[in-house]
Formats: C-alpha cells, structure tokens, sequence
C-alpha cells in the first residue's frame, strides 16, 4: 500500500455547480454568499404583532388585510395585528408571532379582532436574519464529503458553485480466453461469464466514480497489445484496471506485456490471500495500471484494498485506517490474510466472525459477510466495512 501511494500524486482540484459535487470531497472552506434567513421570519403560521402592544393583556388588536407570501409586506400599524405564514417576512414595527392555534379571533364593529390574554413576548416565533447563516461565514470546511444534506444547505446559503477534489475516472479490462460477455456464449461448455468486468465496475461506481469498459482481451501478447493501444488513447481513464492474465502460468502475459510497452511494474505479487498475484505498474505516462487476479474474490480484495489504496490517493486523502477487532482465527507467517467476517457487537468490543468459507472461488460467504478482517502475520487484526467509502 506504501508503495501505491509513494507513485501516486492528488489529481487537483475543480469548481463545480453545487448540484453536480454530490459525492465529491470539498477542497477548499465554502462560504454562505446570503444571510439566511434573509430577513425577520415566521416560524408559524399566525398573527404577527409588535410585543409591547400585549404588555396590557387582556388586549384587542384589530387585524389588517393579510398579505401573501413572497410579496414585502407593508409594516404594521400601531396596535393592530396581521396574519402571515410560515417563512414570510415579519413586517416592520411587528417582533413577534402568535400561533393559529393559539389565537382568538372575534367579529366585532364589522372587523376581526386578535384577542390577546396574556403579554407575548419579543421574537416568540420569529426566526432572527441570518441566524442560519451569515454571508460571509465558512459554513462547510474542506475535505468534507458532499452529501444532499449539504447540497440543500449550500444551494439555500446562495452558493453556486464549490471546490472539489478532482475525482479519477477508471479504464476496465477483462482478460482470459475463457471470458465471454454475456450468457450468450456460454454454448461453448468451457467458457465463463465475465462477472468481475460489471463487478469492478460496479465496486467504481458505488464510490460515485466513473468507469468505462476498454473491452476484453484474450491471452495473447497480440490481443494485450491491441488493448494496450486503447489505454494508451487519451480519455482511457486516470487508473487503468484488468482482470485476469497475471498469476504464473503460460497465458498469464499482462504483466511481461505492460513491460515490454515501456510501463514500470511497481510490484507483481503480495504476500496475501487471496490476491497474491495481484499487479501494480506505472504506464509509460505515468498512470497508475492494475492487474487485479481473475478470481473474482482477489479481484475484490484488490480493488477493496489497492485499488481503494490509489483512489483515495488521488482524491488526498490520508490511507484508510480500519477498526482493532477482536477475532478468533490464527495469523499465518508471512502472509497476509483478508477474511471475510460478520462484525459482531456482543462482547466488550467488536469482534468479527469469520466462520465462513475463506476459499479464494466461493463467492457466497462475499455475500453473507459485512466485513473485511485483515491479519497480518504480526499486529493486531483490523477490520473494514465490506465495501469501502470516500468518507474522510
Ligand atoms: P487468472 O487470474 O486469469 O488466472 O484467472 C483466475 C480465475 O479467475 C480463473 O478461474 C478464471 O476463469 C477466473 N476469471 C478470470 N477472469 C474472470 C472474469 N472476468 N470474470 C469471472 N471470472 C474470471
Ligand atoms: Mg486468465
């Protein structure tokens, strides 16, 4: 992992419109641009009056002609009071409002009347400008994740557009001679269907990143070559990932393919289960190349934990750090192991259960787990949620 993020440099930052940033990690403070609220508001829907006309109460205020929402309201008269809605401006010479539901209203003299019991106090219901929010007050710091939470806020603090870290787009490729698209051609009884391809790219896109399919490539240098041609096109994506053709047989060819076009193969083989094949190389222009293994369950632990390595690297954000767990499993000398476990709360602290099939081809103790267990042969085991997130 040190080694990934030692070749790895923050992509930058970019301004984008407030609506677009969701998911996306703030770069700089973001500033309210309005007061908010813009001015005096009903909390409720009542009668708006001015507090020292209900010092003597009982009192009687005439009400005048209401006024609709979104129009300025005149200011109030003397002694008088008037209705107003939820959010609407509170009107010169009123400081407060009473509730519909607390209100007496009577007909008298050909007019209605608030009948008022008791003295009302200044402000009661009413929401102070800018005690939301003042223009010119850092509202969201940097390295926050946008959320639809902070995007309502920021849309309503009159911010147009926000700072944020550029975000890498990913290149996929699917490699093996046994790989076929779709079920379509499983007629021949010794092909598979390529999983890992939607899955990766599903695994990019729960992280709000773009990813696009550069295609399949069959185990032979030719057939790389031309795939490599692709990636080396401009709009091939800022991380580059395939699948498959890295383990150590005769048609294993990524990587000795990647080094003959001029890439730099950082490391070729982990001392981890699963996963151990996994590559991770420097193309000629100094992207970053994955050759994740084609077992779909390394392929996930590849993505999960170098992939997601490289991604937080270049959106600047520190590695990612799991929880100290408890676990009842044996480290192995000299290797790695990510289990798949189910967190459990009901002990003094969290301990993961990893009582499941951990063979590298079974996929549904993936399914049954919610967690990964990471035991290296020394340290304290670690645990990660199964799927990981750019939250800081
Ligand atoms: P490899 O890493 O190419 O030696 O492949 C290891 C195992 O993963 C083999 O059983 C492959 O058939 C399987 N595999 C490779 N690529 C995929 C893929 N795209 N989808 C599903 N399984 C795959
Ligand atoms: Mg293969």
């Amino acid at each position: 992992m040190a080694a990934i993020e030692a070749s790895l440099r923050p992509l930058g930052d970019e301004d984008l419109p407030v609506a677009a940033a969701l998911g996306r990690l703030t770069a700089s403070p973001t500033h309210a641009e309005l007061d908010v609220p813009r001015f005096d508001a009903s909390a409720m829907d009542g009668f708006a009056l001015a507090s020292a006309d209900t010092i003597d109460a009982s009192v009687a205020l005439p009400l005048g002609a209401p006024h609709a929402a979104g129009q300025w309201p005149e200011p109030l008269a003397k002694g008088s009071a008037v209705s107003i809605a939820t959010g609407a401006p509170v009107p010169a010479g009123a400081d407060a409002v009473i509730i519909l539901e607390e209100a007496r209203l009577l007909d008298r003299d050909g007019r209605r009347w608030l009948q008022i019991e008791r003295p009302v106090s200044a402000h009661r219901n009413v929401r102070a400008l800018g005690e939301d929010a003042m223009a010119g007050e850092e509202i969201v710091p940097a390295g926050r994740l946008v959320t639809p939470d902070m995007i309502g806020a920021l849309i309503s603090y009159g911010v147009g557009h926000v700072r944020v870290r550029r975000q890498p787009r990913i290149g996929l490729i699917s490699t093996g001679d046994e790989i076929v698209p779709d079920p379509g051609g499983l007629q021949n009884p010794a092909t598979i269907i390529d999983s890992n391809g939607p899955m990766i790219d599903a695994c990019c896109r729960q992280l709000g990143l773009s990813a696009h399919f550069l295609g399949w490539a069959a185990d032979r240098g030719e057939a790389l070559d031309a795939m490599f041609d692709a990636v080396g096109q401009s709009g091939s994506g800022d991380i580059v990932i395939s699948t498959g053709g890295v383990s150590a047989g005769p048609y294993d060819l990524v990587a000795e393919q990647l080094s003959k076009r001029g890439a730099s193969i950082v490391f070729h083989g982990v001392r981890m289960r699963p996963g151990k094949p996994i590559l991770f190389a420097i193309l000629p222009d100094g992207r970053p190349y994955f050759g994740l293994p084609g077992n779909p369950v390394a392929a996930l632990v590849g993505f999960r934990f170098f992939v997601n390595a490289a991604i937080r690297r270049l959106v600047g954000l520190p590695p990612e750090a799991g929880v100290p767990a408890d676990v009842q499993a044996k480290a192995r000398p000299d290797t790695t192991l990510f289990l798949r476990g189910v967190m459990q709360a009901d002990g003094p602290r969290p301990w993961v259960d990893v009582d499941l099939d951990q063979r590298s081809h079974i996929q549904r103790s993936v399914l049954a787990a919610d967690t990964w267990l990471r035991l290296d042969p020394e340290g304290p085991p670690i645990a990660y949620p199964k799927n990981p997130s750019l939250a800081p």
